[in-house]
C-alpha cells in the first residue's frame, strides 16, 4: 500500500519524505485506499512470525520462545488486540488480522504531541522551554511524565519510565528547594471527598423515580454518558464515522453539544464503587475531549492527515502553524485560552 499511494506523500513534504513513513501518513494512505473502495486491510503478523521461525530453522523450542515473546509484547502493548484475536480464533502466527483506524480517538502522547506542557531539562532546554524543574508542568509543584507529557511526537514504554524517574527526582528537588512541605487543608479535603462520592448520593436520591429496570428520568449512567460523548466526538470532532474530517463550523456545533452534555454530567449516578470509578473516568474523558476539540478548532491547517483532517484548511501550513499549541482552562470562569508556542529545532 505504501507503494500504491506513494504519490500522496509528495503533498506532505518534508515529512512525506521521512523513512520510515511517519505514522499519520501511513494512516492517510490507508484511509485513501479505503475511500477508493479497497480493503479490508491486514496486519501481516503471519508473514513476520513465519520469517522469524524460518530464521531459527523451525526449531520447536525456539519457536515456542518466539511465540511466547510475541504474546508478551501483544499483551503489554494492546491487550484488547490479543482479546480480539482470541475471540475471532486468530492465531497471529498463521492468520493475518484485519486492521481499521478507529477508537481510541484520544491516544495521548504515544502517537501525537498531546499532553501537559512541561519544562525541559536545564542542560539543553532553551529558555522558552525551561522554568526551573525538569518535567514540571505550568502548575508549580505538579510534575508529569510519559504519555501525560506533550510536545513529543511519539512516546514508548522505556522512554516513559525513564521520564518518570526524571520527573520523580525533579519533584524531590522541588520539595527540598521549597520548604516547608505543603500542609493539608482539612476542610478542603472533606469538600473533595464529598464531591467524589456525590454520584452515590445521586443514585440513592434518584431511585424513587425509576420507572422500569434501570430507566431513570432523573439520572444518567456512566455508560450512557460515555456513549453520548463518543457520539458527539465521532460526528463533530473528526471521528471514524465522519471519515476523520471536520471543519470550523462543525467543531463549533460539537462544542455546543459538549457544553450541553457537561451540564447533564452532574446527574451521573453510581450504583457502587465500580460505577463511581466510571463516573470520574467520564469526567476525565469529557475534559480531554473538550480540550481536543478546542485545539483542533484553533489550529487552522491539516498537519496530521490520517489522524484528522480540517476540511476548511486541508493543507499543511508551515509558515503559520509549525508550532505547538497550548490551552489553559480557568475553572472559576469556565474559560479556555489557547496560545501558540514556538517550535525550536534542538537536534539539527
Ligand atoms: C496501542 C498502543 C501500542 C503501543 N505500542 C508500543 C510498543 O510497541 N512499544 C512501546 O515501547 N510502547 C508502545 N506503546 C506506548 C506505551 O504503551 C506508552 O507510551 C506507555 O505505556 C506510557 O506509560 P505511562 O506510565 O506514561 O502511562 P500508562 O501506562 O497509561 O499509565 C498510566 C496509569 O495511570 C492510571 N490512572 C489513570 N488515572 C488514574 C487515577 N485517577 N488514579 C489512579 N490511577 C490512574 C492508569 O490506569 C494507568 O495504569 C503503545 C501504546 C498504545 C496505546
Amino acid at each position: 500500500m505504501e507503494e500504491k499511494w506513494a504519490d500522496l506523500l509528495k503533498e506532505w513534504l518534508p515529512y512525506g519524505g521521512g523513512k520510515p513513513i511517519p505514522t499519520p501518513l501511513r494512516n492517510h494512505q490507508m484511509i485513501r485506499d479505503h475511500l477508493a473502495g479497497a480493503g479490508p486491510h491486514y496486519l501481516r503478523t503471519d508473514e513476520a512470525l513465519q520469517k522469524m521461525f524460518a530464521d531459527v530453522q523451525n526449531d520447536p523450542k525456539k519457536i515456542r520462545e518466539i511465540e511466547s515473546d510475541a504474546w508478551e509484547d501483544f499483551l503489554d502493548m494492546t491487550m484488547s488486540q490479543a482479546l480480539l484475536w482470541a475471540s475471532e480464533n486468530i492465531d497471529p502466527a498463521k492468520t493475518p488480522s484485519e486492521v481499521v483506524l478507529t477508537e481510541p480517538y484520544l491516544m495521548g502522547s504515544h502517537a501525537s504531541g498531546t499532553g501537559a506542557w512541561v519544562s525541559g531539562p536545564e542542560d539543553i532546554a532553551p529558555k522558552e522551554y525551561f522554568w526551573g524543574y525538569n518535567r514540571m508542568t505550568t502548575i508549580r509543584g505538579l510534575f508529569a511524565a510519559g504519555d501525560g507529557v506533550g510536545g513529543s511526537a511519539h512516546k514508548f514504554s522505556s522512554g516513559s519510565y525513564t521520564e518518570g524517574r526524571l520527573a520523580g527526582k525533579a519533584a524531590v528537588a522541588y520539595v527540598h528547594d521549597n520548604p516547608p512541605p505543603p500542609t493539608l487543608d482539612g476542610d478542603r479535603v472533606e469538600a473533595i471527598k464529598n464531591e467524589l462520592f456525590a454520584p452515590l448520593e445521586v443514585y440513592e436520591q434518584s431511585r424513587p423515580a425509576v420507572t422500569r429496570g434501570d430507566v431513570n428520568p432523573n439520572a444518567l449512567s456512566p455508560k450512557q454518558s460515555l456513549l453520548r460523548l463518543q457520539k458527539i466526538m465521532d460526528e463533530y470532532v473528526a471521528g471514524q464515522g465522519s471519515g476523520y474530517i471536520t471543519n470550523g463550523p462543525t467543531l463549533k456545533r460539537g462544542l455546543e453539544l459538549l457544553e450541553l452534555l457537561k451540564h447533564e454530567l452532574p446527574r451521573m449516578a453510581a450504583r457502587d464503587l465500580h460505577d463511581l470509578l466510571r463516573v470520574w473516568e467520564v469526567w476525565d474523558r469529557y475534559y480531554c475531549a473538550e480540550a481536543h476539540a478546542r485545539h483542533m478548532l484553533f489550529r487552522e491547517e491539516t498537519r496530521w492527515p490520517g489522524y484528522y483532517y480540517r476540511g476548511d484548511f486541508p493543507k499543511l501550513d508551515e509558515a503559520n502553524w509549525k508550532c505547538f499549541t497550548t490551552s489553559r482552562y480557568d475553572a472559576a470562569k469556565g474559560e479556555w485560552t489557547l496560545t501558540k508556542r514556538p517550535f525550536i529545532q534542538l537536534i539539527p
